[in-house]
């Protein structure tokens, strides 16, 4: 016998009836996303490294220790399965030169991979949705992504999760904060613990994010960044604010809060929860006018937000709301062999007429009783079973028995004018 071979750790495969959850919620993105104007995006799924690998900036978690690097073995090509998709429209917007004639909004939908320890809400292959506004530098469209977030959440009746809110200024402002971030960590040397020591030169920022609670008081007192923040990085701050507060969304104000990505600036936002444990970051997201610039592009300012689809589907199983499993609205029992030839037939016209019909498949030993054929008609959720029987197919005629309301009787129904009584299976 074969070696029994398992999905790679961390990654999961996503089954019925579970993916029809996956499907609604996409579904409700989709939507979503015409409203607001976001057209798909699709970039690869391997992107060469050095996308993500920059030279500039901070040392982040993600490339430091997060990734699926490998070479192609072909021609020794340095390549990563995407860790994320913000850089991979970046690169993908510049390499065809999408901004010439104006801003863009994009949305995508994939899988990304980091090299993590599983545990709930954590995988090394998991999903994101994530908007992203090009050529943007108002602070309205950092208002409009977030509330984009707070549309969707509304359409899938999400209602535990929580907008936290900062501004991480400009890269002079951001240097000034992080010498004196440096410093004040410097004269506490004795009190970081083994992370922190290892970001205390390579992104100190990222040590105010610390989930170590022995470590909360220390960077409670730390230096603000927003003490550091010019007139102008204020004034667009305040700016999203009021429309925000317009919108009577309400949010917490986190000067700790910092993004896991180093290209951020400006406006950073993070959706949170309590349910998920410290995995409790539903969606994050931010400006990043420097990134396209950094990636060889031209100049351009951007905002965007990407949120984990595991982990919004965990938190609404959590929050017991679980959307309708889908079901046929019939399912077609088929007694014998020799009414197949007339019951597919019908059962094509009603499926053109959009009525979706779970056919019952015979096995080796043919169709099995009447009796077997119903019990798996009910355990469908169908709404009716059409019946093929051999009397009624030779008249003509199919019997559409309803399964959900006791009182509704049982009728006949010509097998030639499907296309017809198909609406009234729809309607009802
Ligand atoms: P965390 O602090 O939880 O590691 P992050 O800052 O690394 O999150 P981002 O890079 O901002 O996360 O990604 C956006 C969203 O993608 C997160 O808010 C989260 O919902 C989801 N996400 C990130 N990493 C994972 C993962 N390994 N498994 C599942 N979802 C993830
Ligand atoms: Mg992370």
């Amino acid at each position: 016998m074969a070696e029994q071979l398992r999905a790679v750790k961390g990654m999961n495969d996503i089954l019925p009836p579970e993916s029809a959850r996956w499907e609604w919620f996409e579904d409700k993105v989709r939507a979503l996303m015409a409203r607001y104007g976001y057209a798909n995006m699709r970039t690869p799924i391997v992107e060469p490294t050095p996308l993500f690998v920059r030279g500039l900036g901070e040392v982040t978690d993600i490339v430091e220790k997060e990734m699926y690097s490998f070479e192609d073995s072909m021609n020794g090509d340095k390549l990563t399965l995407r860790p994320e998709n913000t850089a991979g429209i970046v690169r993908a917007v510049t390499e065809h030169s999408m901004l010439y004639d104006g801003g863009k909004r994009i949305y995508y939908i994939g899988p990304m991979f980091r090299h993590e320890r599983p545990q709930r809400g954590r995988y090394r292959q998991f999903h994101q949705v994530g908007a992203e506004a090009l050529g943007y530098a108002g602070p309205d469209v950092d208002a409009e992504l977030i509330l984009m977030c707070r549309a969707l959440w509304r359409d899938i009746g999400l209602h535990d999760v929580r907008l936290e809110l900062n501004s991480l200024g400009q890269p002079d402002e951001r240097k000034a904060h992080r010498e004196a971030l440096i410093a004040y960590f410097e004269q506490h040397r004795d009190q970081l613990d083994v992370d922190a020591q290892r970001r205390l030169y390579s992104n100190p920022l990222r040590i105010l994010d610390t989930k170590n609670p022995a470590m909360q008081a220390l960077v409670e007192g730390a230096p603000k960044l927003m003490d550091y923040l010019g007139e102008a990085s204020l004034a667009h701050f305040n700016a999203v604010r009021a429309i925000l507060d317009a919108n009577g969304l309400e949010y917490r104000i986190n000067p700790r809060l910092v993004r896991g990505m180093d290209y951020y600036n400006l406006t950073v936002f993070e959706w949170v929860t309590d349910r998920l444990g410290s995995q409790g970051t539903v969606c994050g997201g931010g400006r990043y006018d420097y990134l396209i610039e950094q990636i060889g592009g031209k100049p351009a300012p951007a905002v965007g937000w990407a949120l984990g689809v595991e982990r919004v589907l965990e938190l609404l199983k959590e929050l017991g709301s679980i959307p309708p499993a889908p079901a046929p609205v019939a399912y077609a029992v088929v007694p014998s062999a020799t009414v197949l030839g007339n019951a597919m037939v019908t059962i094509e016209a009603l499926r053109a007429a959009g009525v979706s019909v779970l056919m019952h498949a015979a096995g080796k030993d043919g169709p099995g009783s009447m009796k077997s054929q119903f019990k798996r008609a009910d355990a469908s959720g169908a709404r009716y079973a059409l019946i093929f029987g051999e009397d009624e197919v030779s008249q003509g005629q199919v019997a559409v028995k309803p399964l959900r309301d006791a009182s509704a009787a049982q009728t006949l129904r010509p097998l030639a004018q499907a296309g017809e009584w198909a609406r009234e299976l729809l309607n009802a």
